[in-house]
């Protein structure tokens, strides 16, 4: 019995997903497992796990798992649920990588996928869970795909074990062949439910033309003659990263500014909010407050945080540059206050309760803008909308499959993609979507987005399944299998880093690969699948004990495996004054690296020591937010590193039991033969990562000056000018990896000691 408060229940009776429940309910009852399709909004997420609870598939003793590919739905979607159930959070809870909620009275759980997979490791059976609900299965993120493949198996098991388990596979879309005509996955195809969902008419208008490139300002432009033309309703824009994201908020706010008047604001904000905005405004008005805790990490941690909005601040070259900062060649709005524009930006790194605003009502009088990422497609609903503005376009990471090089690209997004972000302007009455391409070119768009494992390396995969003792990888269940050729690279990084065994050296050269890809694993590999880093890393930590390095190692990994460390001082300010500050800021930020790159021997490991100088003085400074403020560093992402350090430290000890490391705040600098040590491990972990400088003898052409020739590449890369090493120009280096802006850089560049 749920006591449900009753204006949550009305909500409740007007979610399509309602008129469903004894379809969907009888549906699980007679089938092992379950797909489920319903427009975004319908209700699946937040109300499917109540369905269940309440059919007592939480009662004798198994708890409802549900997870999400981003970490801010677990925690969004568990609060929620805990709200609109009248329960703790301690019944309705949520795990994600580091933090969590859940107690033994849990009996609906919210986690990322990568959670639930660790589990897996832990018990094949996942004996806990009566249910597991694979949420937004339509966004095909890794981990996603690789828990549908485990489950297809876990589920029969079960069953067959009398210790029955139901698996629902939660889509937005229709599109869920991959899971229902694949015969390797499910036999027998699971039924297909489909929410039909109250969607009003969109009237889709393209524009005429396609600009080529400022499409931010198109946006712009396109808002206010919305906002200054048409009747009320909430405007919804689509755009391809923070920065621009940030951008367009600015100028929106300046053309229709929104001052919150008292009456207005309990509705809104608290008071606290208000007087930290006044300060805000106060100290610097237009610096955005990001969220950098919810950081991405590198591919391998949870397939948490969508990893385009996880780079945008890292990206220095983004089109966004351009936009937000001519006034001549792209003329301002004159400040119009009579019309009130209430601009708020979304993006996955953004605090949470930053982006809790979107759910609440415009205050009176104001006209809702919502200005996001991809975010806003699918995974979360906002109220109100009524028009919606879509670029066209979206922010991806691509990795080249041969040379591992990495780059940032916005690109077309696929029709399926155009359709889902019209569709959000039909929620709550007929409504309109802008977008700013012609038809022409969205007739040239893919009609879906692929799966992201084709997209990405898979070494980190492998291991996790290897260690759940899948030895041949190229059968395993796949959704949609990732090319042998990439399957065959990560077996031999993996065997290069002696994870897995050496394949026997006989026969052709096609049983050859046959028999690569289905080495087992080593018990190093064994250790090294404990830790939660990606491998390369993982090799490192496994090697960290000698000579006392460990806590190092741990440090260096863990800052690494953050995105981005340090503040960026690049972006474009509001003002002239502002323009000033920031350039102050960089110079101490300069200054600081450089003094934590220290002396003698620590200089050459470079990048990698000043990541170890900069955390050490940060901790020993008591990791507060002023020391971080003060010398360039993020200040979340140096709480992350703090929080990933625990965790290593405790997955180390683990491991192997009389290693007796703990995280140590006052941790002195390596001594030189450390230092020696610690660029030893370094270079067993990043050993297919180096690179020789390039000889003055073999400077036939200019645009080899200064560059770096590694195995792969026919083309230089090179020292970024931020690096620790940028002077120096060892011979021989290895670098974490490469990242193509302008030029291709290398990032976390550590020398290599040439004999
Ligand atoms: P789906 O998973 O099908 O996309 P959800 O279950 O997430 O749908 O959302 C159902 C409804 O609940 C939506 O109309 C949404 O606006 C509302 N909702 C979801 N989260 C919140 C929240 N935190 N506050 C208020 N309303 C919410
Ligand atoms: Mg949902």
């Amino acid at each position: 019995p749920v006591d449900r408060l009753p204006e949550i229940q009305e909500a409740r009776l007007r979610l399509p997903i309602l008129a469903e429940e004894q379809v969907i309910m009888e549906a699980v009852r007679e089938k092992e497992c379950v797909v489920l399709c319903g427009e975004t909004g319908s209700g699946k997420t937040t109300q499917v796990p109540q369905f269940l609870y309440e059919a007592g598939y939480a009662s004798s003793g198994g708890i409802i798992g549900v997870t999400e590919p981003r970490r801010v739905a677990a925690i969004s979607m568990s609060h929620r649920v805990a709200t609109e159930m009248n329960l703790p959070s301690g019944v309705v809870s949520y795990q994600i990588r580091y933090e969590g909620n859940v107690t033994e009275n849990t009996k609906i759980k919210f986690m990322t996928d990568g959670v639930l997979l660790k589990e897996i490791q832990k018990d094949f059976l996942l004996q806990k869970y009566s249910v597991v609900i694979i949420d937004e299965a339509h966004e095909r993120s890794v981990y996603t795909d690789i828990l549908i493949g485990l489950l297809s198996r876990i589920v029969p098991l079960r069953n067959k074990k009398g210790l029955p388990m139901k698996l629902i596979i939660m889509s937005a879309t229709l599109r869920v062949e991959d899971f229902t005509e694949n015969k390797r996955l499910f036999r027998t195809p699971p039924p297909v439910i489909k929410v039909e969902a109250r969607q009003f008419a969109v009237t889709v208008h393209f524009n005429k033309r396609t600009p080529v490139d400022n499409y931010t300002g198109e946006a712009f432009r396109k808002i206010c003659k919305i906002h200054r033309m048409l009747p009320p309703g909430g405007i919804l824009v689509f755009l391809t990263g923070q920065a621009e994201v940030h951008s367009v908020c600015r100028r929106l706010r300046k053309a229709f500014p929104y001052r919150p008047h008292r009456e207005h604001t309990d509705s809104m904000e608290t008071e606290e909010d208000l007087k930290s905005k006044r300060a805000k405004k106060k100290k610097n008005m237009s610096l955005p407050r990001i969220n950098l805790d919810s950081y991405s990490a590198l591919p391998v941690d949870e397939g948490d945080e969508d990893r385009q909005a996880g780079i945008d601040d890292n990206d220095n070259e983004g089109s966004d540059l351009e936009l937000g900062d001519h006034p001549d060649s792209d003329h301002e709005e004159k400040a119009d206050p009579s019309i009130p524009l209430y601009v708020l930006p979304l993006y996955s790194l953004l605090a949470p309760e930053q982006q809790a605003k979107v759910f609440s009502p415009p205050p009176t009088g104001a006209r809702l803008c919502v200005v996001a990422t991809n975010v806003a497609e699918t995974s979360l609903t906002i109220p109100g909308i009524k028009y919606v503005v879509d670029c066209g376009r979206v922010k991806k990471r691509f990795y080249d499959r041969v040379t591992g090089v990495s780059s940032f690209k916005v690109t077309w997004i696929s029709q399926a993609s155009a359709n889902q972000r019209a569709g959000r302007a039909g929620r709550t009455e007929p409504g309109h979507c802008y977008r700013l391409y012609s038809s022409a070119v969205f007739g040239d768009f893919s009609l879906f987005s692929e799966a992201e494992i084709t997209r990405r390396p898979v070494d980190d995969l492998v291991l996790q399944m290897k260690d759940l003792n899948i030895e041949k990888v190229v059968n395993f269940p796949f959704p949609t299998p990732p090319s042998s050729e990439v399957l065959i690279s990560a077996e031999q990084l993996l065997i290069s880093l002696g994870a897995l065994e050496e394949p026997p050296r006989r026969g052709r050269l096609g049983e050859m690969e046959r028999a690569r890809l289905s080495c087992p694993i080593t018990p190093l590999g064994r250790a090294m699948a404990a830790f939660p880093v990606a491998p390369r890393y993982a090799k490192m930590l496994a090697l960290g004990r000698q000579q006392g390095c460990m806590p190092y190692i741990i440090t260096i990994v863990a800052a690494m495996t953050v995105r981005e460390i340090f503040e960026d001082y690049d972006r474009p300010a509001g003002s002239e004054e502002e323009n000033t500050k920031m350039a102050g800021k960089k110079a101490r930020c300069v200054q600081m690296r450089r003094l934590w790159a220290g002396q003698g021997q620590s200089v050459q490991l470079g990048d990698l020591m000043v990541l170890l100088g900069a955390v050490g003085a940060c901790e020993f400074a008591g990791c507060t937010h002023q020391f971080c403020e003060e010398n360039g560093l993020r200040y979340k992402a140096m709480l992350e590193i703090r929080r990933l350090r625990g965790q290593l430290t405790n997955a180390v000890n683990a491991v192997c039991s009389d290693a007796g490391v703990y995280v140590d705040n006052k941790m002195a600098p390596p001594t030189a033969s450390q230092v020696l040590c610690l660029r030893q491990i370094v270079l067993a972990g990043l050993g297919d990562h180096i690179a020789r400088r390039v000889q003055a003898e073999e400077l036939l052409d200019p645009k080899w000056r200064n560059g770096y020739k590694t195995p792969l590449l026919d083309d230089p890369v090179f020292i970024h000018p931020s690096s620790a090493l940028h002077k120096t120009l060892p011979e021989f280096v290895v670098y974490q990896e490469i990242m193509e802006t302008t030029k291709m850089y290398m990032r976390g560049v550590c020398a290599v000691q040439a004999e």
